[in-house]
C-alpha cells in the first residue's frame, strides 16, 4: 500500500513539475525568421518561438492570415524588426485581441532598438522614403547588428521571466561568443581572451580592425568572415533592392547602384540602361537579386555586360544553405566570392 502511495506521489510530483516547466516556457512570436533564430539561441528551452512570415517572402509585404492571429492570441512576447519594414505586424497584433503584446507593453519588442540605422530619409534622396521612411531597415545582414538584436531580446526575456535571468545571460554570452568566432576566427579570439569579442567588435565598428591587428602583429591570425571577405574589399556590386547596405559596409563591398528605382515598380528602360553603363564603366561583376523579386532587369543588364546575376535568399530558413543565421552569412559571402573570382 505504502509503495503504491509513494508511486502515486512521485507520479503527481513529476506531472506537476512537467506542467510547471511547460507553463514556464514563454510563447514568443516573431515577424521574421532571423528573429526566431536569434530568440531561440538566447531563449534556449525556456521559449517556444513561431515566426509569422515565410522566409522566402518579401518582408515588406506579408498578408496577415487567420493562422497568424491564432498563434499570436496567447503570445507572451511579440518581436518585430521595426523601422517600418514589417508594418503588417500591427494588423496581426490588433487582430489577435491579446493585450500583452500591444505596442508599448513589455510583451512587445522592436528588436532593432540601438542599432545604428543607415540612410535616414533626411540624409539621402527622399525617393526611397515611401518604403524606408525610418531609414534602411535591412539591418540583419551585418552580424554586429545581430549582437545588438540578441542583447535586446535577452533583456526583454529577462524582464518577462526574471527567475531565469542568469540562464538568458549565459545563452546570450554564448551566442555572442559563437558569432565572434564566426566573424574573426577562434584562433584570434582565443589569443585575445575574454574581452576579445568586445574589443574586435569595437575596432570593426570604428573601421580600425585591420590597422589595429597590424599594429599588434595579429593580422595573420584573423579568420572567419572578416578573413573570407578580404578579397571583396572595395569591389562594387549592384543590387535589385537596397537590401545589402549593412552587409556591404561590414564586409568592404561598395553598392554601385540599385536596379529598383522606385520601390515596387519594375525598373524603367532608361534606368536599366544607366545601370548597364555603370556596370560596363566600373567592371561590376555581381548583381544581387533577392529571390522574391523578378530577375528580368538583372538578366537584361547581365546580357549586355560581364556581370552575373546571383539570386539571393536573405532570411534564415529560406533555403538549405541558410538553415542558420551563421550559414546565411557564409552562403552570401561564398556566392559573391565565387562570382568575383
Ligand atoms: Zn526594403
Amino acid at each position: 500500500m505504502k509503495k503504491i502511495f509513494a508511486a502515486a506521489v512521485l507520479l503527481f510530483t513529476v506531472t506537476s513539475l512537467h506542467t510547471f516547466a511547460q507553463q514556464k516556457q514563454l510563447k514568443v512570436v516573431t515577424t521574421l525568421n532571423y528573429l526566431k533564430y536569434v530568440t531561440e539561441q538566447v531563449g534556449g528551452d525556456k521559449v517556444t518561438v513561431t515566426a509569422l512570415a515565410n522566409p522566402k517572402q518579401d518582408p515588406h509585404y506579408v498578408t496577415p492570415t487567420p493562422r497568424m492571429n491564432e498563434v499570436t492570441t496567447n503570445a507572451d512576447l511579440f518581436i518585430e524588426n521595426g523601422l517600418s519594414l514589417d508594418l503588417w505586424a500591427k494588423n496581426v497584433i490588433d487582430a489577435s485581441g491579446n493585450p500583452n503584446i500591444g505596442v508599448g507593453n513589455p510583451g512587445h519588442l522592436i528588436a532593432t532598438i540601438n542599432v545604428p540605422v543607415k540612410e535616414l530619409p533626411t540624409e539621402v534622396s527622399r525617393a526611397w522614403g515611401d518604403i524606408h521612411p525610418q531609414g534602411n531597415p535591412h539591418i540583419w545582414l551585418d552580424p554586429l547588428n545581430i549582437r545588438i538584436v540578441a542583447e535586446n531580446i535577452a533583456a526583454r526575456l529577462q524582464q518577462l521571466d526574471p527567475d531565469n535571468s542568469a540562464y538568458y545571460q549565459q545563452h546570450l554570452d554564448a551566442f555572442k561568443h559563437h558569432l565572434d568566432e564566426k566573424m574573426y576566427g577562434s584562433e584570434l579570439l582565443d589569443l585575445l581572451g575574454k574581452k576579445g569579442g568586445d574589443i574586435l567588435t569595437r575596432k570593426t565598428k570604428d573601421g580600425e580592425l585591420y590597422s589595429w591587428l597590424s599594429s599588434r602583429h595579429l593580422s595573420s591570425k584573423l579568420g572567419g568572415w572578416m578573413k573570407m571577405a578580404e578579397p571583396l574589399q572595395g569591389k562594387e556590386i549592384i543590387s535589385y533592392h537596397k537590401t545589402y547596405i549593412y552587409f556591404a559596409d561590414r564586409f568592404g563591398l561598395k553598392i554601385a547602384g540599385e536596379l529598383e528605382e522606385k520601390p515596387g515598380i519594375p525598373p524603367p528602360a532608361q534606368h536599366r540602361d544607366e545601370i548597364v553603363d555603370l556596370v560596363k564603366r566600373d567592371g561590376v561583376k555581381v548583381i544581387l537579386n533577392d529571390n522574391f523579386y523578378s530577375t528580368d532587369a538583372a538578366e537584361y543588364v547581365a546580357s549586355k555586360t560581364n556581370a552575373k546575376v546571383i539570386v539571393t535568399y536573405i532570411d534564415v530558413y529560406s533555403s538549405p544553405e541558410a538553415n542558420t543565421y551563421e550559414n546565411l552569412i557564409t552562403y552570401l559571402l561564398e556566392k559573391i566570392l565565387k562570382a568575383e573570382s
